[in-house]
């Protein structure tokens, strides 16, 4: 099948960590890949945000990038992207009936690429499946004014919603959500993210410990991971160290306002000296930090999807999320982790105290994770389900040749 993915601000050769770089370009390389070896020919479409880029980029995983020209080429904030999305469209659009290539099927990735994408599938006769990743609906309710969507978010992602062949929505939540935004429930399918099993395992090298109890948590410095109730949440759990990976690099971390902010907080709560931030930390070195945890936080206040759970997991590390978002799915109460209410520090102090403090029950956790992950959360079957969406909206491709690497 030739595949068209349609990223626009989340590119997959992009570094993760920083403020718009995060999931979606982690699922959209992983995705990619994992469908390109099972014998796909998959293009991914993402906005050039530098000059330097070049317009086509063969990825080692067979995978090809292609940036598109539209807007300035720079890296420009991802709510400020939509006036470019007729220019992105009609590039698409020009390619696919001019150049050498052309997708049977497309498939978007957040809503302006599916605002950009639809016109050009509709163009070329193609059929749109669009995947979210985060909905207008949800961040409005929990980000109130603070919400920085273009005005019309709500409205348009209902439209596409309505208008693409085939919404897949990561987990029951979303499907909860979508329903309620208008989405009729035939359009619906369900296809969680996964993990790379390859790069997160339970063996393999560890980043090294102080000698004390290691709490990690991972993720983009915004408010809405909850990173404050962790770090309100660690005066709860005395002698362990809280240790957090993501944000702008290292070195930009003391200019960097939401860094100061929990530092700060830190430092209000009398645990400066237990709480460390990393910095972001290149994808192939993650498994090393969560192998390096007792235990890994992932405390957000919503969370449409949320990978870093499903990695920690991958490598044999127990977790204690908020009950929001995929992590209601993916993190089995009582059997993988502990779930816990979001914005509730002393919930969350309470959970991760017991649970370094019973070890019994982590190993168990931990055997539990590796079944779990590798059982249902491969890539391999992520790329499996999508091709079978693909084909139910018409997609008539030979069977895929079998690449072997
Ligand atoms: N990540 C990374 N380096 C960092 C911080 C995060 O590689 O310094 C990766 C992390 O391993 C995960 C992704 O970024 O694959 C974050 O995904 P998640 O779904 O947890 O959050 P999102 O950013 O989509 O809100």
């Amino acid at each position: 099948m030739r595949i068209a993915m349609i990223s626009e601000h989340a590119s997959p050769l992009a570094v993760l960590g920083g403020a718009d770089a995060g999931g979606q370009n982690t699922h959209v390389a992983e995705l990619s890949a994992a469908l390109a070896a099972a014998g796909h020919d998959v293009r991914v479409y993402t906005r050039r945000d530098c000059p330097d880029l070049p317009t086509v980029v063969h990825t080692a995983d067979r995978v090809t990038v292609v940036h598109v020209p539209a807007g300035p080429a720079e890296p420009v904030p991802k709510d400020d992207l939509l006036p470019h999305m007729p220019a992105f469209s009609r590039w698409l659009s020009t390619q696919w009936r001019t150049g050498s290539w052309a997708p049977q099927v497309v498939h978007a990735h957040f809503w302006m690429s599916g605002l950009a994408g639809l016109p050009a599938a509709r163009l070329a006769g193609v059929p749109v499946v669009q995947t979210y990743h985060a909905l207008g609906t949800v961040k409005r309710r929990h980000q109130g004014a603070q919400d920085t969507s273009p005005a019309g978010r709500i409205r348009d992602e209902r439209a596409l919603g309505q208008a693409v062949d085939r919404v897949v929505a990561q987990c029951q939540d979303e499907v909860g959500e979508l329903m309620q935004l208008g989405v009729p429930a035939r359009q619906l399918a369900v296809v969680p993210s996964g993990v790379n099993l390859t790069a997160f395992g339970p063996l393999g090298p560890a980043e090294p410990t102080a000698g004390r109890p290691r709490v990690l948590s991972v993720g983009r410095l915004v408010e809405r991971k909850g990173f404050q109730d962790l770090v309100r949440a660690m005066a709860l759990v005395p002698q362990a160290e809280c240790v957090i990976v993501g944000g702008p690099s290292a070195a930009e971390l003391d200019s960097d306002p939401q860094a100061r902010r929990l530092r700060e907080l830190a430092r209000r709560c009398g645990v400066a000296d237990r709480v460390r931030l990393v910095g972001a930390v290149p994808r192939q070195q993650m498994a090393r930090w969560y192998r390096s945890a007792d235990l890994v936080v992932a405390s957000p206040w919503y969370e449409p999807f949320g990978l870093t759970p499903l990695e920690a997991m991958a490598c044999g590390v127990p977790v204690v999320a908020t009950a929001v978002g995929g992590m209601i799915d993916t993190v089995a109460d009582g059997v993988t982790g502990d779930l816990v209410p979001a914005r509730d520090p002393v919930a969350l102090g309470t959970a991760v105290a017991a649970l370094l403090a019973d070890r019994a029950r982590r190993f168990r956790y931990a055997a539990a994770a590796v079944r779990r992950v590798r059982e249902r959360y491969s890539w391999q079957g992520a790329a499996e389900q999508l091709a079978e969406v693909y084909r139910g909206v018409g997609v008539d491709a030979p069977t895929p040749r079998v690449v072997v690497s």
